[in-house]
């Protein structure tokens, strides 16, 4: 698996100060994609035991960080590899909140039980969810691209079997 992007400190994918990791590969090919080069899953780097180790590091030793993000590309298109760096993570820095981002909705993830994906949606604690849809952009959303995507609590939504929206801790 390639990593096409990391951001140790960051505060636009998700709330509070967060590191990022950006996974390569994506097969949802929306129309307006913000960077279709991150389709490439050989795109940017190789995610190596070493850079993971670093990483995780990082994450452990910064008290500030409220949490993890993990984007794209799409992280669901490498299910397998991104459950073993976060159970490593947690191994590693503790039971570290994670939001996640996917072009998959909730809906379709949670048709796919026992697999990777549904793994991975389990593990995590918030999921930005659905394809990017250009005639819906809005950059006055938070956290998201087009109005179609939803912010929502993972372990809330699949104990009800349907949607239930995350809430900002802050308003600005
Ligand atoms: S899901 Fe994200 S990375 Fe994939 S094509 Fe859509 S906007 Fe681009």
């Amino acid at each position: 698996m390639n990593i096409c992007g990391y951001y140790p400190e960051s505060i636009n994918e998700g709330e509070g100060l967060r590191a990022s990791i950006f996974i390569s590969g994506c097969r949802h090919r929306c129309p307006g994609c913000f960077s279709p080069a991150t389709w490439n899953f050989k795109y940017g780097e190789l995610f190596t035991e070493e850079r993971q180790a670093e990483i995780i590091l990082d994450i452990k030793n910064n008290p500030l960080l409220s949490g993890v993000s993990i984007l794209g590309g799409d992280p669901f298109f490498s299910a397998e590899e991104v459950n073993d760096f976060i159970d490593l993570l947690r191994q590693e820095a503790g039971p570290v909140p994670i939001w996640i981002y996917t072009g998959y909705t909730f809906e379709e993830l949670l048709a796919m039980p026992g697999t990777p994906e549904f793994g991975l949606l389990e593990r995590c604690d918030v999921l930005v969810d659905g394809r990017f849809i250009k005639n819906l952009r809005d950059p006055s959303l938070l956290y998201r691209g087009s109005s179609n995507q939803r912010i929502i609590r993972i372990s809330e939504s699949l104990a009800a079997q349907k949607v239930i929206d995350w809430e900002p801790l802050y308003s600005f």
